[in-house]
């Protein structure tokens, strides 16, 4: 009975929400899961806020302009309402999200022309996304990055430290386009987040999958040194150690991908390599990068805090 109130609201707001469902391969990190994708969802609500603020807040406002040149609020708004999670199994469509907590979950697929063997969730012969470096994404994934987050980061190529991707097929026109779930064909449609293991599996053991009010004063007064999160040296910015170190931050960057959530690309930055961290987000200054929409964020939730904290340039956090 409940189910069934649940889908009639849903259909009435269909154009105003976005579900999310749990993969099988979630049930292990199901609590960090739920938790840290509710404190994504509000992260993107309190920027909304902030943004369509008429009365604008000086301290939002110093710190936004930082990010981005132009406004760019409706990417935010529909990520801010993703909250209910169905039931696994319910209905596909691009108005919802899967989140898989291991590629595995995902079957190898034979090019429908070649027969060659592929890996991949997806099969359609424009999609580019599974291959990088030689190394499929899903391959990349499955790397265990746990050592290269510490102080050898530098010495490490970023690239081969993948904590997670989004797949989203936009076009339904052509039949090739198709997910492979358990060996079973489905239609494409909703977007599919894959947080890598390793990187799961770090998360839980540190308590960092969501953001309190206690990491950012320990951010801000880490200055250039780590906090006790995940530590990684190509992120030296003291904001930066509230970024791709948090599992709800990841989520969102990764709801920014999201055809709903506002079809965004990891830019590139030519001195910085991509566009992720403080440095790269406020060099490019881009309603595109994805990065940028996670440190609206998180700049958001930093204002809500208490004490509230604020950023500067050179991403020093600070009360006020
Ligand atoms: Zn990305």
């Amino acid at each position: 009975m409940k189910l069934i109130i649940t889908m009639i609201l849903s259909t009435c707001f269909i154009a105003a929400t976005v579900a999310y469902t749990l993969d099988a391969s979630c049930d292990e990190h199901q609590a960090n899961m739920e938790l840290a994708m509710r404190s994504a969802a509000s992260m993107a609500e309190a920027a909304v806020v902030q943004m369509m603020n008429s009365n604008v807040n000086s301290q939002w406002k110093s710190a936004i302009d930082l990010i981005f040149k132009d406004k760019s609020g409706d990417r935010l708004e529909a990520i801010g309402t993703v909250k209910d999670k169905q039931m696994a199994g319910g209905p596909l469509n691009s108005n919802e999200v899967i989140f898989s907590c291991n590629p595995d979950r995902w079957v190898d697929y034979a090019d429908p022309d070649t027969g060659a063997k592929k890996i991949g969730t997806v099969w359609n012969p424009e999609h580019k996304v599974q291959y990088e470096d030689g190394k499929t994404v899903m391959e990349t994934c499955k790397i265990d990055c746990t050592t290269l987050f510490g102080s050898l980061a530098k010495a490490i190529p970023q690239k081969e430290c993948l904590i997670g991707f989004t797949v989203q097929e936009y076009e339904k026109t052509d039949e090739q386009t198709f997910l492979l779930v358990d060996n079973k064909r489905v239609p494409a449609g909703p977007a599919v987040i894959t947080i890598c293991p390793w990187y799961l599996k770090l998360i839980k053991s540190k308590g960092s999958h969501v953001i309190t009010d206690e990491w950012i004063v320990k951010a801000a007064k880490s200055g250039d040194k780590a906090v006790n999160a995940i530590k990684y040296a190509l992120r030296k910015k003291p904001i930066d150690k509230l970024s791709q170190h948090f599992l709800d931050v990841t989520i969102l960057h990764e709801l920014t991908h999201t055809s709903f959530g506002g079809d965004t690309g990891d830019e590139e930055d030519g001195d910085n390599g991509k566009g992720y961290g403080w440095k790269a987000v406020t060099t490019l200054r881009s309603t595109y990068n994805a990065d940028s929409y996670a440190y609206a964020g998180l700049v958001a939730r930093m204002l809500n805090a208490n004490p509230p904290y604020t950023v500067d340039k050179d991403g020093k956090l600070k009360t006020f």
